[in-house]
């Protein structure tokens, strides 16, 4: 029994959807932990746009608040507004800068926009309220270009955080790293801010120098695997399922669109209320086990878009069931062609999402 569906009191109740994304507090706590020792004494912020890469940035903001996180990050102000009230002594700042149109949520908000043009600094500069500062050193996407930031434009603004971003992080020997940090040094000694920030996750891996103040780290925290040396990050969400109904395959038959799966001998075959509408993608399924307990179930025949089916011949499951799959972004990514980043955001919002 979960909610009542009406509110009041009345004997009908909302069993909950049958499938979750299980989402482990301790394993984020302990990536926010593991890179901000990485990047200390550089302070290690948190970047939660997208929701969180699709976990659900409040409860990601609590979390990563009482494991010591001061520095939040979001795209927009929408996103803003859905973190407030912010835990005590937090601070959140808007990666895409503020429109007229934001103006007076940006108002209203304790959030400061991360000015990126010429026209957002004039918007903002009426306020007198602090702001942070996009410099561009070879992304060509957000950020004042080093002239614009050098040309006398943001004099007087109080500026908390001067940062710029890297493009090819995740590639160590790439010569971008050095050539933009060279670039990020260059201005950074000319515009007086309390702080400078560089790094991204994979930033992180590149070294101290890359550290500045402040770090912002968003993949590594959530499991994913920022750069090919990047190691000691934890999964963070896994799939779970409910076994829509177990059945009977003989010998010979096909399981699933394609009958790509013929049963070798008779076999049971669950079937799971999960599919790709809800991330699991297609591609995932060969590499992809769910547990039964403590068995292992291989999926068998194409995952369809809301359902998938696993071999239980040796589990002792039953319809009404809960089996999980583990979600290995860096395998995910590299069975589908996708970014790590894209598997994350494009988990499907059907999913329930359940911390423990
Ligand atoms: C998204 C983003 C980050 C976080 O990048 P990860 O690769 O997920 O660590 C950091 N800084 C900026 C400006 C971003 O847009």
């Amino acid at each position: 029994m979960r909610r009542d569906r009406r509110g009041t009191g009345s004997a009908t109740v909302d069993p909950g959807p049958p499938l979750r994304l299980l989402l482990d507090s301790a394993a984020l706590a302990a990536n926010w932990r593991h890179v901000a020792a990485l990047g200390a004494p550089a302070a290690c912020g948190a970047v939660v746009k997208a929701d969180a890469f699709g976990l659900g940035a409040p409860e990601v903001v609590a979390r990563l608040a009482t494991a010591g996180c001061r520095d939040f990050y979001v795209a927009t102000w929408a996103e803003a507004a859905a973190l407030d009230p912010l835990p005590p002594g937090a601070t959140l700042c808007v990666l895409h800068g503020v429109r007229t149109a934001d103006m007076s949520a940006a108002a209203a908000s304790p959030a400061r926009p991360i000015l990126g043009s010429p026209e957002q600094v004039a918007r903002w500069r009426s306020t007198g309220r602090a702001c942070d500062v996009m410099v561009d050193t070879g992304m060509s996407r957000l950020g004042l270009t080093p002239a614009q930031a050098t040309s006398g434009l943001l004099d007087g603004l109080c500026i908390d955080t001067l940062m710029s971003h890297l493009a090819c992080a995740d590639a160590p020997d790439h010569p971008m790293n050095a050539r933009q940090r060279a670039a990020f040094v260059a201005i950074a000694a000319r515009i007086p801010a309390r702080r400078r920030s560089l790094a991204n996750s994979a930033g992180i891996w590149l070294g101290p120098a890359y550290h500045f103040d402040l770090t912002r780290p968003g993949l590594a925290l959530y499991g994913g695997t920022p750069a090919p040396h990047a190691r000691g990050l934890a999964p963070v969400a896994a799939f779970a399922a409910e076994l829509v109904q177990v059945r009977h395959v003989d010998a010979g038959a096909t399981v699933g669109y394609g009958a790509t799966f013929t049963a070798p001998a008779p076999m049971r075959v669950g079937v799971l209320n999960l599919g790709y509408a809800d991330g699991l993608l297609h591609p995932l399924g060969p590499a992809t086990v769910a547990h039964a307990g403590a068995t292992a179930c291989a999926i068998v025949g194409r995952v369809s878009m809301d359902l998938t089916c696993v071999d239980l011949t040796h589990a002792d499951a039953r319809e009404g069931d809960w089996l999980t799959l583990p979600l290995d972004l860096a395998a995910a990514a590299r069975a589908t062609g996708l970014l790590q980043y894209e598997i994350l955001t494009g988990l499907g919002r059907r999913l329930e999402r359940v911390w423990r």
